[in-house]
C-alpha cells in the first residue's frame, strides 16, 4: 500500500484542555483558525491546584472573553493576602487596578469547576473541535535532507486503544506540570524542592520541604501532627487536627522551571510544560492567561496569514519570549524569592531577611502596593521588583541593627555583608535564569 499524503484538516492542534489549552482554543477559534483541542480526560478534574486567580489574571480572562467562566462555581472574591508570622499578622491588600480605577479583586474557586467552564466555553467557540483522546506522540517530518525536522501532527489513542492521527501546520503543547512532550523543546526539567499537601473545603496547602514522607504508611499524617500543627495559629489548629482524621491528604510537587525559547518548527510549548514557579503566591494561571492574550495578538491572521509559514511563526515566538517577561518575570521571581525567605527555617541569614520582609510589609502603603501589584499581575514593570528587593534588604539590616544594638560593630559588619549576599543569591539566580536567553 502506498503511503497516504497527510491532509491537514486543522490549522492548529492543541494538546491538553487545561488552563492554557481551553483559553488558546477560544482565542484562536475566535480568530477564524480551525482548532482541534485534545484532552485525555474530559471529566471534571479533582486536583489541589489553581484555586486563586489574581486580579491581573481576571483582566486577561476578560480580554479573552472568558470572564463568565469564574461565575456560577461558588467562587469568592479575594481582596489580598494575610500573612501570619509568630503572633503577628499583616494584611497585604490588592492595590487600585489602573484599568478599572477600582480596588482590585481576585477570585478564589474550585479548580475543577473552573476548568469545566473553560472547556464548555472552548467547545462552544466556532471553529473549535474538542475530542477526548490521549496524545501519545508528535509526528515529525523533513521537507529536505538538510532541513530541520518539523512537527506536522500528533498520534493519539482513544479509550478503546485505537490509534488516530491528526495533522496541522502548528501544534500547541500545553500538557501541564508532568508534561510528556516538554523534552521535545528543552532538556530542562522542573527543580522540585518541596511538595504542597492539601486538604479540602477551607483549603490548607502545607509546604513540605525535601522528600515527602509516605502517605500510605501514615508518616505524612504524623508529620502534619508533630511538625506542622504546633506551628499553626491557635485559631486554626483544632480544625486542622480534626480534618487530619477525616480528610484524605493529597500532594503536588512544587517546582521551578525557567522558560525556554520556542524554536521548534511546527510546535509551541506553553503553560506549566514550559515555565513553572512555586505556587506560594498563586501566579501560574495569571501568567498562562496573559501568555494567551499576547500569543493571540502575535499570531493573529493579520500578523500570520497562514500557520504554514513556520519561519514567520518562529520570529513571532522570539518576540513572545521577550515580551512576556514584562509580566512573568516579577511573578516568577517573587514566587521563588518569597518562598525561599518564608521557608527560612533555621537559616540565620534568611531569617534576618524574613524578619525584615515582614516588618517592611507592616509599613503598608507603597511597601505593600508595589510587591502585591507585581505578584498579582497588575503592575507589569520588572524594575519595580528590583527597587523593592533592595529596599527589603536594607530594611532588614536596619531592623537587625535595632534588634542587636547599634554599637555591636563587629556583628553589624558581618550582618550587612551576609544580608546583602543572601538577598542577592535569593533573587539573582532567578533573574539570571529568566534572562539567560
Ligand atoms: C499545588 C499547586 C497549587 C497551585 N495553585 C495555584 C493558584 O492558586 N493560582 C494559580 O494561578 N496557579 C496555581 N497553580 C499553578 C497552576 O495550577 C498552573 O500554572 C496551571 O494549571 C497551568 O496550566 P496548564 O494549562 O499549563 O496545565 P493544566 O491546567 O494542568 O492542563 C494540562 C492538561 O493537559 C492534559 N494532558 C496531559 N497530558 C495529555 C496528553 N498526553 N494528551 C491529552 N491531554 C493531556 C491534562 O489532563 C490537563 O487537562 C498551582 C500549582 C500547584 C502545583
Amino acid at each position: 500500500m502506498s503511503p497516504v499524503e497527510p491532509i491537514a484538516e486543522f490549522d492548529l492542534i492543541i494538546v491538553g484542555a487545561g488552563i492554557i489549552g481551553c483559553s488558546a482554543a477560544k482565542a484562536f477559534g475566535s480568530s477564524g483558525r480551525k482548532v482541534l483541542l485534545l484532552e485525555r480526560d474530559l471529566s471534571e478534574p479533582d486536583r489541589i491546584v489553581g484555586e486563586l486567580l489574581q486580579p491581573g489574571g481576571i483582566n486577561a480572562l476578560k480580554e479573552l472573553g472568558l470572564e463568565d467562566c469564574v461565575e456560577g462555581i461558588d467562587g469568592i472574591p479575594c481582596y489580598g493576602y494575610g500573612v501570619l508570622y509568630n503572633n503577628d499578622v499583616v494584611h497585604i491588600p490588592y492595590p487600585i487596578d489602573e484599568i478599572t480605577k477600582k480596588k482590585a479583586v481576585g477570585k478564589s474557586f474550585h479548580h475543577g469547576r473552573f476548568i469545566s467552564n473553560l472547556r464548555k466555553a472552548a467547545s462552544a467557540t466556532e471553529n473549535v473541535t474538542v475530542k477526548e483522546l490521549t496524545v501519545t506522540s508528535l509526528i515529525r517530518s523533513k521537507e529536505e535532507e538538510e532541513a530541520p525536522e518539523k512537527v506536522v501532527g500528533v498520534i493519539t489513542l482513544d479509550k478503546s486503544n485505537q490509534e488516530l492521527k491528526f495533522y496541522a501546520p502548528l501544534t500547541i503543547v500545553c500538557d501541564g506540570i508532568f508534561s510528556k512532550f516538554r523534552k521535545e523543546l528543552t532538556v530542562k526539567t522542573p527543580d522540585v524542592r518541596s511538595n504542597f499537601v492539601g486538604k479540602h473545603d477551607t483549603r490548607v496547602l502545607v509546604d513540605v520541604p525535601g522528600k515527602l514522607p509516605s502517605a500510605s504508611n501514615g508518616d505524612l499524617k504524623q508529620y502534619m501532627k508533630d511538625t506542622v500543627a504546633p506551628n499553626l495559629p491557635d485559631s486554626i489548629r483544632p480544625k486542622f487536627l480534626k480534618a487530619l482524621e477525616t480528610e484524605r491528604l493529597r500532594s503536588m510537587p512544587n517546582g521551578f522551571l525557567p522558560p525556554s525559547l520556542n524554536d521548534v518548527e511546527g510546535m509551541i510549548v506553553l503553560g506549566d510544560a514550559m515555565n513553572i514557579r512555586h505556587p506560594l503566591t498563586g501566579g501560574g494561571m495569571t501568567v498562562a492567561f496573559n501568555d494567551v492574550v499576547l500569543l493571540k495578538e502575535l499570531l493573529s491572521p493579520e500578523n500570520i496569514p497562514s500557520f504554514t509559514d513556520a519561519s514567520l511563526i518562529l520570529e513571532q515566538m522570539s518576540t513572545f519570549h521577550w515580551k512576556r517577561k514584562k509580566y512573568c518575570t516579577a511573578i516568577n521571581v517573587l514566587a521563588m524569592a518569597l518562598y525561599r525567605i518564608f521557608a527560612a527555617d533555621n537559616n540565620q541569614d534568611l531569617s534576618v531577611l524574613l524578619r525584615g520582609c515582614f516588618a517592611y510589609f507592616q509599613l503598608g502603603g507603597e511597601r505593600v502596593d508595589g510587591p502585591v501589584g507585581l505578584l498579582s499581575g497588575l503592575i507589569q514593570q520588572p524594575m519595580i521588583l528590583v527597587y523593592h528587593f533592595f529596599s527589603v534588604a536594607f530594611y532588614s539590616i536596619y531592623i537587625e541593627f535595632k534588634r542587636k544594638g547599634w554599637s555591636n560593630a563587629h556583628y553589624n559588619f558581618i550582618m550587612i555583608f551576609t544580608v546583602l549576599y543572601t538577598a542577592s543569591v535569593t533573587i539573582l539566580p532567578y533573574l539570571w535564569s529568566e534572562t539567560k536567553y
